[in-house]
């Protein structure tokens, strides 16, 4: 196997289904070492089975913990040390979209929310940051959207978790830059996964006509500006918050 992740051992976060799976099977596919994260042993060890049979000698794994478990979190961060002594790439993937008017967001979805999306990428960002700057290289990538650069009415919850992961990212490029330790974001805009499954199909079509390209992105896109960003084409970018949106912001 040969690719621009050649020997790198990623760490993909919700890597079940949607675009944390294209992700890591991308990962694998250039020849990466790919632990698989998720919350269910079976959708992890499903996911892990898929990617083994599309990419023949895949070295892929399933590496179970829920994102916003401080202490399994630790305790799958530890394991990977132990077992590999470092980590190449996080991409801080998993997130959950729950909407609503700000006079219906109740306090149970705030928590929600931010506890995935905002502190479950602080949390698995620290620990890869220590492993990361203890090895003097690394890249970390995270999962943020374009409703946290611009906002979008009925999102206030889940922009503000998305904007955080922006200021989180911004914050730690400058802090780990030193150590060599590369951190950026990648905004997706409207991409065809389980996450959108329920936006009604009026509403699906109102979106696309704001997209400049006329279509939706894929999972597949997104995992491809993973690539670059997890591989060493990107060696000298950090900070950045890199748009998959198909001209929606333009
Ligand atoms: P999906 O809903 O298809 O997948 C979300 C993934 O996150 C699942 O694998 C899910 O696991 C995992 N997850 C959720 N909560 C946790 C948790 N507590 N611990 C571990 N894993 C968890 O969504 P997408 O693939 O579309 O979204 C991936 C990322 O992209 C998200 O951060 C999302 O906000 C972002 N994004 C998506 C856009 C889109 O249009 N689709 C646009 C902009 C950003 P499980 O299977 O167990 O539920």
């Amino acid at each position: 196997m040969s690719g621009l992740l050649d020997g790198k051992l990623a760490l993909v976060t919700g890597a079940g289904r949607g675009i944390g799976f294209a992700t890591a099977l991308a990962f694998a596919r250039n020849g990466a070492r790919v632990l698989l994260n998720g919350r269910s042993v079976e959708r992890a060890a499903e996911a892990a089975k898929l990617i083994c049979e599309t990419v023949p000698g895949a070295d892929v794994r399933p590496l179970v913990f829920d994102v916003t478990d401080s202490g399994a979190v630790k305790l799958a961060f530890s394991e990977v040390h132990k077992e590999y002594q470092g980590l190449d790439i996080l991409v801080n993937n998993a997130g959950v979209l729950k909407d609503a008017l700000v006079g219906m967001a109740s306090e149970q979805m705030f928590q929600e929310v931010m506890g995935v999306n905002l502190s479950g990428t602080f949390k698995c960002a620290q620990f890869a940051a220590r492993l990361m700057a203890r090895a003097g290289s690394g890249s970390i990538i995270n999962i943020s959207s374009i409703v946290g650069r611009y906002g979008n009415a009925g999102q206030s919850v889940y922009a503000a978790s998305k904007a955080g992961v922006i200021g989180l990212t911004l914050s730690l490029a400058k802090e780990l830059a030193p150590a060599n330790v590369r951190v950026n974001a990648i905004a997706p805009g409207f991409i065809e996964t389980d996450m959108i499954a329920s936006v009604p199909e009026e509403k699906r079509r109102a979106i696309i006509d704001g997209i400049k390209m006329g279509k939706m992105g894929t999972a597949e896109d997104v995992a491809n500006a993973a690539i670059f960003l997890g591989s060493e084409l990107s060696s000298y970018v950090t900070g950045q918050v890199l748009g998959v949106d198909g001209g929606m912001t333009i």
